[in-house]
């Protein structure tokens, strides 16, 4: 892979690559202190002291799935452009890459290895690669815990995930909604293929039953100014015994500034 630009964050790297077919992503190399991994019961994923520790701790790769991403989600810089989906070698060779960068560290001996889906791209729009991405990474690491993150595409993927979780322990999976009002989130993510709130609530519910996947399904909100957030939709389509929720500050970019969103959280996240 080719490094086209680097930025060093307090705790770790973001790379913008090209791939081995020529195609610009997005990959990122972070970690954080080992009871960051307790934001359910703490109810905060923030720093109680002002240390990272480091890849020995929690140590997160956040991979691409195609370079830009067809969605167009509102708030969104790299759904403003899509330049093609990315094969499994390409989204392997993305781990590979931060793996290389870090000899010094294994990541069979951290306490946490994590793969995350969440860079550019709707992982259940290019899911066959992505299902097969997910078999190459586990036979290299079975200890890596792999994160899925989806708007809820309302294609085969979400099934075959659900298989995929029967195989292998530590398979995450979140579903990001940003409002409680299905006509908000058509708006904010103009998809039409979309599930609705109930087939989610369905799809937890299954998710949940499969003995592997003992964490609850992530439901990610970040809350904009003038979008509903309301408690009883919360308690009425999404149980806490299927979903936790998760609030996330909006990363402003040159997109969010033009459609004019502001985020209702202050907290930022770590630059
Ligand atoms: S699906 Fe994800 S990557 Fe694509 S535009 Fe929406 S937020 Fe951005």
């Amino acid at each position: 892979m080719k490094v086209k630009k680097v930025k060093q964050f307090g705790n770790g790297y973001v790379y913008a690559l090209l791939t081995s077919s020529g195609k610009m992503v997005e990959t990122t190399d972070t970690y954080l202190p080992y009871y960051t991994i307790n934001a359910v019961g703490r109810r905060s994923n923030a720093l109680i002291f002002p240390e990272f520790a480091s890849r020995k701790d929690r140590w997160m790769i956040g991979i691409s799935v195609s370079s830009g991403c067809p969605v167009g989600c509102k708030f969104c810089a790299t759904g403003s452009k899509f330049f093609g989906h990315l094969s499994a070698e390409e989204m392997f060779e993305q781990v590979e890459f931060i793996v290389g960068k870090n000899k010094d560290f294994d990541p069979e001996k951290s306490k946490e290895f994590k793969v995350l889906f969440t860079r550019m791209g709707e992982p259940a729009l290019n899911y066959p690669e992505v299902s097969q991405a997910i078999e190459m990474i586990k036979e290299k690491y079975p200890n890596a815990v792999i994160g899925l993150s989806t708007i809820g595409v309302d294609n085969p993927a979400l099934e075959g995930w659900l298989e995929i979780s029967k195989k292998y322990t530590d398979i995450q999976m979140q579903f990001s909604v940003h409002t409680t009002s299905e006509e908000e989130r058509n708006e904010l993510i103009p998809f039409k293929k979309k599930m609705n709130y109930e087939q989610i609530r369905d799809y937890a519910e299954r998710w949940m039953k499969v003995p592997n996947n003992k964490r609850k399904v992530a439901l990610n909100f970040t809350i904009l100014e003038g979008n509903e957030f309301s408690m009883e939709k919360l308690e009425e389509y999404f149980p806490k015994e299927y979903f936790f929720i998760k609030l996330s500050p909006l990363n402003e970019n040159k997109i969010t500034r033009k459609n004019n969103l502001k985020g209702v959280i202050e907290e930022q996240n770590l630059k």
